[in-house]
């Protein structure tokens, strides 16, 4: 019996991925906005049903930018239950991060907490739609427009989510995903920024040209972000098995769902109407003294029969040490988070999960 792993990179086919390097070493033309980057940017426009997408070397990159973009100064709102770098792209602009809890039936940010921590000083607010599943974007807008706010969408979770046939990408001022090797759609690194009009994009894909517009004019500090062939042809095969790994993901969903519903203790998030999941994510919420275990307890027993969980997000962002002396750390102000950081795990999630792999992981939770 092998390691069941919490994730597992979906890959591209050699063979093909072989032939189209074949392509580029006869091109020559090896990055700088090639053949193979424009092809990815307009198939992946029109897989996520979104105008305007830019291409970044990772996800924190377009996060970074997006702020620069639309020139934030000042505080932002955001959760502290995401990965660092989410609250990390605000230092990076000079801005000051505001931690807003969470609400228990979506992980994402409380649009009824959101008004209580906007001061004069709140220039934006950054939500995650955690797991790939949709934050009250409607509350956060109207929000947003009371205020005279930006909204800009850590979206590295909703690759391909949609709501009632629209994709999520397209709420807010931008959103960004990540193409991280861990996420449901990868190009081994990579990222990408989504946005509303031409001109936008023409501004982002001058950012992250070192600010150049035109050939002989830089008129931002601009960095470097821009994908390669190489990643971009990976990146448009991928494409194409992308629907049948969701697939996959979506049964082994319903097994796991199936098995957990009536386990005391055990919480799980069920499918929302109107809308087309990517099952990035399968977390359940354990409460020890129903469950019988703690959340910890269940993460190393399985750890110890080699299968892997993941305490994600644990710690929270606002936990780290980097942070924890921010006044919007304190967990008095973040009850809901720091009850779902220590009751959280994240099941084993990918397109290669067998029945029997499955079964293994059931075996450990259900005894
Ligand atoms: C993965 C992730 C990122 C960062 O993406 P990278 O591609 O690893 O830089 C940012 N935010 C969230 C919520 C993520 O899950």
């Amino acid at each position: 019996m092998g390691r069941i792993t919490v994730t597992s990179p979906l890959l591209p086919d050699l063979e093909e991925f072989g032939g189209m390097l074949r392509e580029i070493w006869d091109s020559k033309w090896v990055t700088n906005n090639g053949s193979f980057h424009k092809r990815l940017e307009a198939a992946l426009a029109e897989y996520l049903k979104v105008p305007y997408i830019s291409l970044f070397t990772n996800g924190t990159l377009p996060l970074l930018t997006a702020l620069q973009a639309l020139d934030i100064k000042g505080e932002v709102i955001t959760t502290p239950y995401s990965f660092v770098a989410t609250t990390h792209s605000i230092v990076w602009n000079g801005c000051t991060p505001v931690f807003v809890d969470i609400e228990e039936s979506t992980c994402g940010l409380d649009p009824e907490k959101i008004e209580a921590a906007i001061t004069p000083a709140t220039a934006a607010i950054m939500p995650v739609h955690c797991y790939g599943k949709p934050v009250n974007m409607k509350a956060i807008q109207e929000i947003a427009d009371r205020h005279g706010l930006k909204v800009i969408y850590d979206a590295a979770h909703a690759f391909g989510v949609e709501v009632d046939g629209e994709s999520v990408l397209n709420a807010g001022d931008l959103s960004t995903l990540s193409f991280h090797a861990t996420k449901v759609y990868n190009t081994l690194e990579g990222g990408a920024m989504v946005m509303h009009d031409a001109e936008t994009k023409k501004k982002i894909d001058g950012l992250k040209n070192f600010g150049f517009a035109g050939e002989t004019e830089v008129v931002s500090p601009g960095i470097n972000s821009k994908v390669d062939e190489v990643r971009s042809a990976y990146g448009l095969l991928n494409l194409r098995q992308v629907d049948s790994a969701i697939e996959k993901r979506r049964r082994v969903a319903g097994l796991y769902r199936e098995a957990l519903k009536d386990v005391p203790g055990i919480r799980f998030f069920d499918d929302m109407p109107g809308v087309r999941h990517n099952y990035s994510y399968f977390p359940v919420f354990i409460d020890a003294g129903e469950f019988g275990r703690t959340r910890d307890e269940l993460y190393f027993e399985m750890k110890e029969k080699e299968v892997l969980g993941r305490r994600y997000f644990y710690p929270l962002i606002s936990a780290f040490s980097v942070y924890r002396n921010l006044p919007s750390a304190a967990p008095e102000n973040l009850p809901v988070a720091t009850k779902i950081a220590d009751e959280v795990i994240c099941l084993p999630m990918h397109h290669e999960l067998s029945d029997a792999d499955v079964e293994r992981v059931l075996d450990i939770i259900i005894k």
